[in-house]
């Protein structure tokens, strides 16, 4: 699209010089004659002259245009290539920081966002609390209705989470049937509520197919950040708290 304009523009631009230029130049050549030589010019001469003058600059002004065309059409391409690099790198990034079954933030970018916003925290007080959500007794799931059954699960599940967290939620997959959430500017007890809604919701939804019901549950355990913690120190305590649920009976929230 864009080259058709610049191309366009090349043509009328070098027809405007052409015919310029043959008009300048067949009437210098007109005068030159006629002061060389007294009598006046034949107009046959004179139309002789001016159609070699419009042939010698169509010929110039073609090799300009052409010249033209050919920066244009460069330049296009230039930035087409630009573009697909782009898209391939926006890509190759949000690949690297996706889990490909469940379309969530995987590991590795669920903890970058866990080091800013303690270094956020360590800035400005902001509060933070994480979810750290296991799926109870999974191995059934698998063993009863098959490892691609399990895998319709976890994105089910993956799904349920997306649209119970806040926009400025940041949920994520960390393990194989492990999930996270971190909870932006929530303390403890404002995350203990999330975190009962999750569970309830979770218990309440249908996990399987027409042909196939399933049911899970979850157990959760939370955390809020403390002075002086790093990412690891705060996971763990969450970590801690949803070995708690689970030994609790599972199925169940744990405040740390
Ligand atoms: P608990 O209540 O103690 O958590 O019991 P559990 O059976 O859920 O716990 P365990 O950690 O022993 O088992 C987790 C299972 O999750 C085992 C593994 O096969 C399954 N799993 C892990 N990743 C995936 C996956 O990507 N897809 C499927 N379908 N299963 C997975
Ligand atoms: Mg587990
Ligand atoms: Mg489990």
């Amino acid at each position: 699209m864009k080259i058709e304009i610049n191309t366009k523009w090349e043509l009328i631009k070098a027809i405007f010089i052409t015919t310029l230029v043959s008009i300048i130049f067949s009437n210098i050549l007109v005068y030159i004659f006629e002061t060389l030589y007294s009598p006046p010019l034949a107009s046959s001469d004179i139309i002789g002259t001016t159609l070699i003058s419009g042939i010698a600059s169509l010929l110039a002004s073609s090799i300009i245009f052409y010249q033209n065309f050919l920066v244009s059409k460069t330049k296009a391409d230039m930035e087409n290539v630009n573009r697909r690099l782009l898209n391939a790198q926006k890509k190759l990034r949000k690949q690297a920081n996706t889990d490909s079954l469940t379309g969530l933030f995987n590991r590795r970018s669920y903890f970058l966002s866990m080091k800013k916003e303690i270094s956020r925290y360590e800035r400005q007080q902001r509060p933070f609390s994480l979810l750290l959500m296991d799926i109870d007794h999974f191995k059934k799931v698998n063993d009863s209705f098959g490892h691609s059954r399990g895998d319709v699960v976890l994105q089910k599940l993956a799904k349920i989470l997306q649209e119970t967290a806040r926009e400025q939620d940041i949920v994520a997959r960390t393990g194989g049937e492990e999930f996270s959430i971190l909870l932006p500017e929530a303390k403890k007890e404002e995350a203990k509520v999330m975190a009962e809604r999750i569970r309830e919701t979770v218990s309440k939804s249908e996990m399987g197919s027409q042909e196939i019901e399933i049911q899970i549950t979850i157990s959760i355990g939370v955390a809020e950040i403390l002075p002086g913690e790093d990412v690891d120190a705060i996971y763990n305590r969450a970590d801690l708290a949803l070995y708690r649920a689970k030994a609790k009976g599972r199925n169940c929230v744990e405040l740390d």
